[in-house]
């Protein structure tokens, strides 16, 4: 019978993308099941006083609990760990519970943090409303300044932080240039790699030392359920998940199953995914109501190179604006058929969202203005639907 060595053995060999998320798996039960079970446990049993005491001394390698590990949690975190070449991970019952906790254990306080200024509304929310409480201080650099960067080091500064692309506003930064920055001052370099994937995008293979994704996101791609996972260096890892084994963000093996699942078919919906997006955006530039359309893969965008350099392909999300500001932007979303009104992406339903009233709400005005979002400007993740029909109901709603 072949075992799974015989099948570690071939993709060590290939490892080939769709070959791993589809082969790197939890060994099936004494039933010998081709899909793996749901091991919907909280703990584990021991078989006598000295085995429990040697798991617990970390003397022996297997799940007590499933704050700590577990099977369906342990599989899910390989293959990303395989997908983004990290030597190890951790995974959270969300994105941001990823993002904080891995804030959480690298930081002390006193401590100072160089982010992207256009990140996630909630981690933008993180530093300015929770940050100064913990005298933890964070300093801002434009997309369009990282030249600035180095000028906001200081000798307390922990890491970098940044998003590619960036959420809004599809901004694209360049990893090998900000790696190269945290070498120089022995630093890290933290990624949010969530709008890529890590289908289209390995931050570690450009020197990043953690990667953070939601996996709520393309992930799941079918807008299920909530997961989040830090991977990289094995060191940076034991911490984090000492410090999670104690605060208790873990992910559910219930969302773990479902989340593994959806691992195995990333490639395939990825591919699709951005097809249809680089359509889309071609569809709005040519378009006499648009004011600007954002999209990696468009030879228009800013950091066509980078992204180019890289990314596979150019993501699911397209960033544009409607002529007309706030009213022009609201006749379109009124108008709006088929394609959901919703603050989720990475569906596979085209969602249409506008991030100056809902995830970027409470941004203060000046940091939207610098991040590029206006009142009119939309963003849209490109759903799995024929493109004749996404571009139909576009096409209607902008008319
Ligand atoms: C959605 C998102 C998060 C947060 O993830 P949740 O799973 O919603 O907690 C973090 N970063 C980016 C870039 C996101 O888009």
């Amino acid at each position: 019978m072949k075992t799974n060595a015989d099948v570690e053995k071939i993709i060590e060999m290939s490892k080939k993308f769709e070959t791993l998320a589809i082969r790197t798996q939890t060994e099936t039960t004494q039933f010998s099941e081709h899909s793996v079970p749901l091991y919907l446990t909280s703990g584990f049993v021991f078989d006598d006083a000295e085995e429990m005491r040697a798991s617990f001394a970390e003397e022996k390698q297997r799940d007590l609990y499933s704050r700590y590990s577990n099977p369906n949690v342990n599989e899910f975190v390989d293959k990303i760990c395989a997908m983004e070449g990290a030597e190890s991970g951790y995974a959270f019952a969300s994105g941001m519970a990823a993002v904080f906790s891995t804030f959480a254990t690298l930081l002390d306080a006193g401590d100072h943090v160089v982010s992207c200024s256009s990140v996630f509304g909630a981690t933008h929310g993180l530093f300015t409303k929770y940050f100064p409480k913990w005298n933890i201080e964070c300093s801002y650099f434009n997309i369009d300044e990282v030249e600035t960067i180095e000028n906001l080091i200081k000798p307390n500064t922990k890491f970098i932080y940044a998003e590619t692309p960036t959420n809004p506003g599809v901004d694209v930064l360049d990893l090998d240039f900000l790696s190269a920055i945290c070498k120089k001052h022995n630093i890290l370099l933290v990624i949010d790699n969530c709008f890529a994937t890590p289908y289209l995008q390995n931050p570690i293979k450009h020197g990043a030392d953690l990667v953070i994704h939601s996996a709520t996101k393309l992930i799941d791609g079918q807008g299920r359920v909530l997961g989040g996972v830090t991977v990289g260096k094995k060191e940076l890892i034991r911490e984090i998940y000492l410090f999670s084994r104690l605060t208790g963000p873990s992910m559910s093996p219930f969302n773990a199953w479902v989340l593994s699942k959806s691992l195995e078919t990333l490639a395939v919906r990825t591919e699709k995914h951005c097809e249809n997006a680089l359509k889309i955006a071609e569809y709005l530039e040519n378009h006499p109501k648009v004011k600007w359309v954002k999209y990696p893969f468009l030879k228009s965008h800013p950091k066509y190179d980078v992204a180019k350099k890289q990314m596979r392909l150019g993501g699911t999300i397209v960033a544009f604006e409607v002529e007309g500001g706030v009213a022009g932007g609201r006749a379109f979303f009124d108008n709006i058929k088929m394609c959901s009104l919703s603050a989720n992406l990475g569906d596979t339903r085209t969602i249409v969202t506008h991030p100056a009233s809902t995830t970027h709400a409470k941004v203060e005005p000046e940091v939207k203005a610098a991040v590029g979002i206006t009142d009119g400007s939309v963003r849209i993740s490109a759903g799995l639907e024929h493109i004749d029909d996404i571009i139909a109901d576009l096409k209607q709603a902008l008319g």
